[in-house]
């Protein structure tokens, strides 16, 4: 029997630009259905490397696989389409879109009729269309926002907004989620509740997630796993028990 392959495996990744080297030789694999958290220090390369892993960024060296596809190389929009999701670490939503219109953003890839069947009010792209408003409207209800779907996205608070970030990437039916500090600017009680979700997301629709967090305390609660990164390099990984305990880890968040 073969051992299923890790839903994301990171091997060797080099990242540079002019005269800094933003990742070094950097290797993590993230289990399916698991939580994986890269943390460390400001300027470690959190951000560098989820650009790489969503294709934003082209590493000098090393790979990066999906499950058994190979994403070394390819451009964002092939990775999307491959099952790699992400949300950003600042807003990124448009300013007026209802919520609606927002989460059936990113149910477009999914669109096979395509835009020119459903203009023509194909019957094919209608029933297409009504079974898209209908994940969508089960989304929202996951992320909680399901009374919001006809509000303008930008004119909900901040916490909410960035839900619906959340719940953009989700319609998008990810194999991985990438998730660029989703807890950033929220309130405690926020950041309780999208903390749940996250796990919801995880354990109920079975999304394998990496997070970048600043916040500890969510880290350690959600985490299966961690890599720490400091300066381009993994200095530690494990369980997070493990890494709170590793005194290169201690050095790097005192001594930065
Ligand atoms: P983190 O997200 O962990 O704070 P980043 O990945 O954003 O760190 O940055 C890692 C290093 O790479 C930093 O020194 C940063 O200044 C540099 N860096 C990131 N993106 C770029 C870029 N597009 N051009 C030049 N340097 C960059
Ligand atoms: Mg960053």
């Amino acid at each position: 029997r073969e051992t299923a392959p890790p839903a994301l495996a990171v091997h060797d990744v080099t990242v540079r630009f002019a005269g800094l080297t933003a990742l070094d030789g950097v290797s993590f694999t993230v289990e399916p259905g698991s939580v994986h958290a890269v943390i460390g220090p400001n300027g470690a390369g959190k951000s560098t490397t989820f650009n790489v892993l969503s294709g934003v960024y082209r590493a000098a060296s090393g790979s990066v696989r999906l499950g058994t596809a190979e994403l070394t190389g390819r451009a964002p929009h092939e990775i999307a389409a491959l099952g790699v999701a992400r949300t950003f670490q600042n807003l990124a939503l448009p300013p007026h879109a209802t919520v609606a219109d927002t989460l059936m953003l990113g149910r477009h890839r999914l669109t096979r009729a395509g835009f020119l069947a459903s203009g023509l009010g194909l019957p094919s792209a209608k029933r297409e269309t009504a079974a898209h408003r209908e994940r969508v409207r089960e989304i929202a209800g996951f992320i909680g926002l399901e009374k919001e779907l006809g509000r303008p996205a930008g004119a909900l608070p901040y916490g909410q907004q960035k839900l619906v970030e959340l719940g953009r990437a989700l319609c998008m039916e990810p194999q991985v989620l990438l998730l660029d500090e989703p807890v950033a600017g929220m309130t405690a009680d926020e950041r309780r509740r999208t903390a749940a979700i996250v796990a919801g997301v995880r354990d109920g629709l079975g999304i394998s997630i990496v997070l970048v967090e600043h916040d500890m305390g969510v880290v350690m609660r959600l985490a299966d796993a961690v890599t720490v990164l400091d300066f381009g390099r993994r200095i530690a990984g494990g369980t997070p028990a493990e890494v709170q305990n590793d005194p290169a880890v201690v050095q790097a968040y005192l001594g930065a």
